[in-house]
């Protein structure tokens, strides 16, 4: 099947390293440290303090405005609250919680079989109340964006794309509890009703594909989508694209072409919180690559630290030389395994291959060019980053690039062009 996006690229996509892993199990971490900045925006506020006891899914972080609250994964005591180190290399606010081995629940939230019972202001409270957020990674508040896409939305598209190398959390969710998926997009229809209704997964996803071709019998209303695996077909705009044909303007959002798209694993936490009365706590996460022992995934308490993840996958090996968060080609090198699991870590990595040479030229290929999904000019962006121009780095739309690392993969010159173009977004928007 042909490319459905302009650009992408096909790198080997090592998924069978987990995929064929140890069956799904959830780790039991002796203590979590819960990130009060999980989502776009300002961080939450502490809501409790050392000493306290908590219970597991009691709210322990809120805030205002873009904000999503954040709750306790385990019941026990909190034994700090404290600056501890994000996956985005800052010292961000986190609550520690020593974990008692109770499972003592909160129940603050109520249980909503029939949930059409619900008018659409208590369903998007709901979800915010629930700590809903992208769980593809994006982690921006899924109440905001529902609540944006209101009355604007043709085709809801349910991403379960999961283009990344090594990741196989989503597939591993469609592949066991596909139901929980299904019920999550009953429920965003109930809030946005779109006219149509898309599961898009890639092909090879073969296993979950034959189950949900099985559960969407029933479903008539879901149309499952599948696509030619592509990097980065699991991006907003290229999954539009590849879905409607419709292209996402520069600049505007999914709603300005009546689509709006949520992961997979976001639907799910729909459905939890919604029907089940459950805040966001756990999540499913890829610890893969070569420097792994036993590859897998794995049911993960919020707050679990890198270390535990990695010791539950039977450790690393000795010449493992990288540990990433997320995919290879978006994800972002860790230094220090005391980091902890947030609610968009889909993935730990343990890579063996050192790609940063550290040595690079541009040779004028022009296969940049051709690659790049947002139509750039990378080798134009990076000249202009060297040369510190702003006005050079805006006229060559820096701030549309999507961080995918397509150019990079492609660059024979071995040019750091995504990771300047990272940091190059990260200074203007702090200049701003
Ligand atoms: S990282 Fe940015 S410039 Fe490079 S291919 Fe992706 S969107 Fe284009
Ligand atoms: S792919 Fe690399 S070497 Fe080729 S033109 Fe782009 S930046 Fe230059």
């Amino acid at each position: 099947m042909k490319s459905l996006f302009f650009g992408g690229i096909h790198p080997a996509d090592k998924k069978e390293l987990s995929a064929g892993g140890p069956p799904l199990r959830r780790l039991e971490p002796k203590q979590v440290s819960i990130s009060m900045s999980q989502h776009i925006g300002v961080p939450c506020k502490p809501l409790v303090g050392v000493g306290d006891q908590v219970k597991k899914g009691q709210k322990i972080g809120d805030g205002e405005g873009l904000c999503v609250p954040v709750h306790a994964s385990v019941s026990g005591k909190v034994v700090a609250v404290e600056p501890r180190r994000h996956p985005s290399g800052q010292e961000i606010m986190a609550v520690v919680i020593e974990n008692d081995f109770q499972d003592t629940p909160d129940e603050t939230m109520a249980c909503h079989e029939d949930y059409r019972k619900l008018n659409l202001e208590e369903i998007l409270a709901i979800i915010r109340e629930a700590g809903i957020v992208g769980m593809g990674g994006a982690t921006f508040s899924t109440q905001v964006k529902a609540a944006s896409s209101m009355e604007k939305v043709e085709t809801l598209i349910a991403n379960g794309c999961e283009c990344e190398p090594y990741l196989t959390a989503d597939d591993t969710l469609l592949r066991n509890e596909a139901d929980r998926v299904l019920a999550g997009m009953h429920i965003i229809r109930h809030v946005l009703k779109p006219e149509r209704m898309v599961l898009a997964v890639e092909e090879n996803k073969k296993e979950a594909i034959e189950g949900l071709k099985k559960a969407l019998e029933k479903e008539k209303d879901i149309e499952l989508k599948v696509l030619p695996t592509r990097f980065p077909q699991g991006a907003e705009k290229q999954l539009i694209q590849a879905v409607t044909g419709r292209e996402v303007p520069p600049g505007q959002l999914p709603a300005a072409v009546g689509c709006a798209v949520f992961n997979v694993a976001t639907f799910a936490a729909t459905y939890d919180a919604v029907v089940q009365g459950k805040a966001v706590t756990e999540r499913i996460v890829t610890v893969s690559g070569e420097g792994v022992n036993h590859p897998g995934n794995f049911r993960t308490p919020v707050g679990t630290s890198y270390a535990d993840l990695l010791e539950a996958a039977g450790g690393v090996k000795a010449e493992t030389c990288k540990v990433i968060t997320g995919g290879p080609m978006m994800g972002y090198a860790q230094d220090d395994l005391s980091v902890s699991v947030i609610k968009g870590t889909n993935g730990v990595l343990g890579l063996i291959e050192n790609v940063d040479t550290g040595d690079y030229a541009c040779i004028r290929c022009g296969k940049c060019l051709t690659v790049c999904p947002m139509k750039l000019q990378p080798l134009h962006l990076f000249e202009q980053i060297q040369l510190e121009n702003k006005k050079g780095m805006e006229y060559y739309y820096l701030m549309d690039c999507i961080e995918c690392g397509c150019c990079s993969y492609t660059c024979p010159g071995k040019l750091p062009l995504t990771s300047s173009f990272k940091a190059a977004k990260q200074k203007l928007k702090e200049e701003r």
